[in-house]
Order: structure tokens, then C-alpha cells, then sequence
């Protein structure tokens, strides 16, 4: 019989580690939260090899006694809560007093510190839970730790390490969730020797966007506030442009803690979806404030995820705040010049689809539905649908080498001076050339401008139905002969269940037996939908538990303005590129397609000029 023993300590830190150190931006996470805890003022974070080498955390806060050198590495010792009461009202960011134990405990580590009233600092190493006698040490007021080697002792664990790149990027997104967090305490990153985000005390929330996510694209974010009730929220949105897969430069603040929340990314994915594909997120920042006692935050160990008493208002309010925000956004209207050159950053070219071949797989990629399943959001939702990620040269995207038209870059464009007057006016009768029986192309007074006619088309034929909704609902034409669709019994009573929704949105059903569904008219405007698709569609939307009649409406708009769209590769008469242009003169919102993706992109004098080396 085997007998029971207790664990070393040495090993119970490890286990303990593994919760809390998984990589080495958890390491910085934690290490930039003890500063901020200690009231710091400057943070300092020096990186080798994307902390896999050696990561360096220096503050000028309050520092740490010698004596209490030993605690602050021993498991559950802490200065932030003294007695059970504490638990219940939180203010710092640590209070398990497990993060210094544990990185100690997987790492060659070192705490220096030095109170500011001292006469000399003191330190003391950890090599791999081995704790070395506290020495005297020259140091600053304040505290320095250094951590090398992380998992050199755990060969099971460092081989879970990525590339030193990926980890950096890890790390780097911890420094700014800091630092957007604490605008009043300046911020430092090193990596290998170059500073990579340097940002000054006291900013505000603007400047510290600049220095976070570059000046270019700060200065494009829209700002946007609402305190009238309980729940205040307060926004920054870059422009799509600025958009990338993934969602690592989305930023959302509860109560001033960086949260993940799968609810509120939904609620922000849902919010941004005219503007942006799907998969998109543009560097944006989301600060909610709201009474501590509707929300939980100690439900996860690294207290990223959060619980809502009222979660349905929380994120129905999310999503309203930002459309109303965005709706007045600059980009959502005419009012902008070069939509492809205005906001890329860091020498990345942004202009989307000028490479060759871009319109390459367009047709399938605009006809992927407005709402597939996909919304649902986790943190990982980034997963693009088949169609989403055919190479369409969306914004995210630099152009190949060799790109047709070098010296293009946005990098290193202006605004575009829109010329006075005449500049915001747009004339459906000029010139208009079809391309790759896709993309429009006419001269506008600023220059040259492209559009895609399909998202010009899905996003006409959206703003024109919700005029309609306004207006009481969608015009119907009855179809002469009633379309007859096959569909299960239970399809058939959950769409009828909706009739009366659809035929708000301009969709007359009713059942021809059990198990045939009669579609007997369809929005007027949409010539060219079919029925049966339709019937898909709305199966599938039916079927979203979260949607009230409101969003059904609203989703069953966007599904038919998609369907009912020319598409890329159709041939369009003079006639029809007229009066598609005309529609699209006067819309509301006129830069993205429904899904977010460009409708126009307008080429400036001054990007040709530029093209040509007249400049
Ligand atoms: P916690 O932050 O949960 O208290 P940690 O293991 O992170 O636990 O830190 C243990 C203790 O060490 C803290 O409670 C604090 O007293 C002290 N400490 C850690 N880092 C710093 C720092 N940078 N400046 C001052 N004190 C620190
Ligand atoms: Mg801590």
C-alpha cells in the first residue's frame, strides 16, 4: 500500500502556478498590477525574447520593507486585505497574495525594493521555489523584479511556450490594458532593446489612445459618452480601416478592471456589424461603470470574466450605445475623403482590393448570409466562415509585393484636402465603367472613386427598407403566383409563429398543408430575391433564441438586403448602373455594406499624383 505524505511546498507553489503563471504575459499582467497596487507612478516593463528570456517589472511606488521580503514570496500572504470584510469591497487589483509565490516558484526570480525613507534597498532571489537569504542592495525607492528562465526547471511546461513574437504580443496586450486603464501613471515597454510603447502621466483618455494604439488611428477614433442612467458608458472607436481579425486591440473596462466577458464581446461584435466584417474588430476601447452589486468579479482566477445580475439590459445596452454612436460616425457618411488611405498605421498599407485578382471569390463571400450562427461569440469567435476569409483584400489585408500600384501606401498619405463645395457632391449620370463586372469605377471630384456593387446594392437596399419600417412597414409586392416552399412541420409553425413580425418586414407567409409553406409576397423593392432562400434564412434566424421581434425584423432586413443584391460577376445595362447609383447617392450611411465590408473607396488626386511620382 502506498502511503499518504503531504507535498513539498516547493512543488504545491508549482501546482498553484500553474493557475496563475501560464505564460509570460501573465507574469507582466501580474507584475504591472502589484505597481499600480503599490501606487506607482511610473511603470517600467524591459522584455527579452518576449519575456520567454527575462522580463523586468520597475515602479516608484511604495515599496516593500526588508523584513517583509520573505513574505511577499510565501503563498497567501498579502498587504490588501486584513480581515473577511475586505473580500466583499475589492479596491485593489491583487488580494490572493499567490502571484509572487507562484512565479517564484516556476522561475529564477528576483525582488528588489528599496521604501522610500530608507537609506538602502534590499533583495532577495528565488531560484525555482528555492529562497535565498535577503541582501542589502543599492536600489531606487520602489520595487524591480526580475523574472529569468520562466519554466526552466518545468520542461512540460516551457514547451507550451510560443514564439518569442507570439508571447511578446501576449505581454504588449497586458501593457495596454494597464495603460488604458491608468491614463495618471506613465507606462514604459522595452523589447529587445527597442521601446515599443512609451506613453506620460496624467494623460487623458485621448492621449493615452494615441500612445496605445499610434496617433494616426486616435486621432480617426470617434469619441462617444452616455451617463443618463446606472449603467455609464464611455467609447472610443477607430475606424474600419483600422479593423484586423481577431479581437486583441478590442478593450473592454467593467468598473475600471480589463474584462473578457463573451457577453460583452457579443454585444460589441453585434454593435460594430455594419461596419466592420465579421471577425473584425477596429482598435476600440469600452469603459462600463456600473453599482459593484450587479456585477460579480471574483468568479475566475485571473478575475477577467465577470457576472451580471441584469445581463439582457447590460448587453442590449452595449449594443444600442455604439450604433447610436457609430451612426454619426465620420466614416458612416459621405462626408470623408479616401476611406482606403486615411487611417492605416505603422507603414501598413490598408487599401483594400486593389491587388490583382482581389475580386477573385467576391460573389461567394457577399453572399454568405447576414447573421450565420457564428455571433453567438466566445472570446475565440473570431473563427471567420468559409466564405469570410477568402482572400478578398479586405482592409486588414497589406497588398501583395509588387502590388499593382506601389507607392500607394498609406503610411505615409495625408488626409485627403477634400476641395470646397463641390467635393461632397456625388453625380449618379458620370461616367460610370463596370470592371471585372464587379467593381464601379467614375470620376469624382475628388478624384477617383471605386465602389463594389454588391455592398453598394445590399447597403441601398438596406437603408431603403428600414425608410420603409419607419414608415409603418416594408412594402410588399403579392407575388401572382404564391411561391410554394417544402419545409418540416416544426419549420413550418415556428415561421408562422413569426408571421407577424415578417410581415412588418415586408414577407407575407401562410401554410398550404402541413408541411408546405405558401410565400405570398416579398419586400417590392427586391426584385430579385428568391423564395426559397428567403425560407432558409428565416429558418435560421427564427431559430436564434436571443431575438426578440424587434432584432427579427431587423435581421430579416439585412438577410433579404443581401439576397436581394446584385452580386459580383452579374452584368449590370447602363440603365441599372444609373439607377443604382442614384439610389446611392442619398443614403444615411454609405461607406460599409451591411456585413461592414467597403462600399466605396475614393483615390484621391493627390494618391495618384503620388502614384505617378508627381509628388
Ligand atoms: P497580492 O498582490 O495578491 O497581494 P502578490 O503575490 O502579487 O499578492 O504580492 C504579495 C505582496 O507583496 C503584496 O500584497 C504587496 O504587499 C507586496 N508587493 C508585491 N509587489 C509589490 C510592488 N511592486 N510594490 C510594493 N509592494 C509589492
Ligand atoms: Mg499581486
Amino acid at each position: 500500500m502506498p502511503r499518504i505524505r503531504r507535498l513539498d511546498p516547493v512543488v504545491v507553489d508549482q501546482i498553484a502556478a500553474g493557475e496563475v503563471v501560464e505564460r509570460p504575459a501573465s507574469v507582466v499582467k501580474e507584475l504591472v498590477e502589484n505597481a499600480l497596487d503599490a501606487g506607482a507612478r511610473r511603470i517600467h516593463v524591459v522584455l527579452r525574447e518576449g519575456g520567454t528570456r527575462r522580463i523586468e517589472v520597475r515602479d516608484d511606488g511604495c515599496g516593500i520593507v526588508a523584513e517583509d521580503l520573505p513574505l511577499a514570496v510565501s503563498s497567501h500572504a498579502t498587504s490588501k486585505l486584513t480581515g473577511p470584510e475586505d473580500l466583499q469591497c475589492i479596491a485593489s487589483l491583487g488580494f490572493r497574495g499567490e502571484a509572487l509565490a507562484s512565479i517564484a516558484a516556476v522561475s529564477r526570480f528576483a525582488l528588489t525594493s528599496r521604501v522610500p525613507d530608507a537609506e538602502a534597498g534590499a533583495e532577495l532571489r528565488v531560484a525555482f521555489g528555492r529562497v535565498e537569504p535577503v541582501r542589502a542592495a543599492a536600489a531606487a525607492p520602489g520595487t524591480r523584479v526580475v523574472v529569468e528562465d520562466l519554466f526552466g526547471e518545468l520542461p512540460a511546461r516551457r514547451k507550451f511556450l510560443k514564439r518569442p513574437a507570439t508571447e511578446y504580443a501576449h505581454c504588449r496586450a497586458w501593457v495596454e490594458r494597464l495603460a488604458l486603464a491608468h491614463p495618471e501613471v506613465a507606462f514604459r515597454l522595452e523589447h529587445d532593446g527597442r521601446v515599443s510603447l512609451a506613453a506620460e502621466a496624467d494623460e487623458d483618455l485621448d492621449a493615452r489612445c494615441a500612445a496605445v494604439f499610434g496617433p494616426r488611428v486616435a486621432e480617426a477614433m470617434v469619441a462617444m459618452a452616455d451617463d443618463r442612467s446606472d449603467l455609464r458608458l464611455e467609447a472610443r472607436v477607430g475606424p474600419p480601416d483600422a479593423a484586423r481579425r481577431g479581437s486583441s486591440r478590442l478593450h473592454v473596462f467593467l468598473n475600471g478592471r480589463w474584462v473578457r466577458d463573451p457577453r460583452l464581446l457579443h454585444a460589441v461584435r453585434e454593435g460594430l456589424r455594419e461596419y466592420v466584417p465579421l471577425g473584425h474588430v477596429p482598435p476600440l476601447l469600452l469603459r462600463l461603470w456600473m453599482p459593484p452589486e450587479l456585477v460579480d468579479v471574483n468568479v475566475h482566477p485571473q478575475k477577467t470574466e465577470v457576472r451580471f445580475r441584469e445581463e439582457r439590459r447590460v448587453v442590449g445596452s452595449v449594443i444600442a450605445f455604439l450604433r447610436a454612436g457609430l451612426a454619426a460616425a465620420p466614416w458612416a457618411t459621405r462626408s470623408v475623403g479616401a476611406v482606403g488611405t486615411r487611417f492605416a498605421e505603422g507603414g501598413r498599407r490598408s487599401w483594400p482590393s486593389l491587388r490583382p485578382g482581389a475580386g477573385a471569390g467576391t460573389a461567394a463571400a457577399s453572399a454568405a448570409p447576414a447573421a450565420s450562427g457564428e455571433a453567438s461569440g466566445s472570446a475565440a469567435a473570431a473563427a471567420p466562415s468559409p466564405a469570410e476569409s477568402r482572400p478578398r483584400g479586405g482592409p486588414a489585408e497589406p497588398p501583395a509585393e509588387g502590388s499593382a500600384l506601389p507607392g500607394l501606401g498609406a503610411a505615409s498619405a495625408p488626409a485627403v484636402t477634400p476641395r470646397p463645395a463641390a467635393a461632397l457632391g456625388r453625380s449618379a449620370t458620370a461616367d460610370v465603367l463596370q470592371v471585372a463586372r464587379t467593381f464601379l469605377v467614375r470620376e469624382v471630384p475628388e478624384g477617383l472613386e471605386i465602389l463594389d456593387q454588391h455592398a453598394l446594392h445590399e447597403r441601398v437596399n438596406l437603408e431603403e427598407l428600414r425608410e420603409e419600417l419607419r414608415r409603418g412597414g416594408v412594402v410588399v409586392q403579392p407575388l401572382l403566383v404564391p411561391a410554394l416552399v417544402e419545409v418540416t412541420r416544426e419549420e413550418a409553425a415556428l415561421l408562422l409563429e413569426h408571421a407577424d413580425a415578417l410581415r412588418r418586414a415586408g414577407v407575407e407567409l401562410d401554410a398550404m398543408g402541413e408541411t408546405t409553406l405558401a410565400v405570398r409576397g416579398i419586400p417590392a423593392r427586391l426584385e430579385r430575391l428568391q423564395p426559397e432562400s428567403l425560407v432558409d434564412d428565416l429558418l435560421r434566424l427564427v431559430r436564434r433564441p436571443e431575438f426578440g421581434p424587434e432584432d427579427l425584423i431587423e435581421e430579416t432586413l439585412h438577410s433579404m438586403a443581401c439576397r436581394g443584391a446584385v452580386m459580383a460577376g452579374d452584368r449590370l445595362t447602363p440603365e441599372d448602373l444609373r439607377h443604382l447609383l442614384e439610389r446611392g447617392a442619398e443614403l444615411p450611411q454609405d461607406r460599409t455594406c451591411a456585413h461592414g465590408r467597403p462600399v466605396r473607396v475614393v483615390l484621391s488626386v493627390a494618391d495618384l499624383e503620388r502614384a505617378f511620382h508627381r509628388r
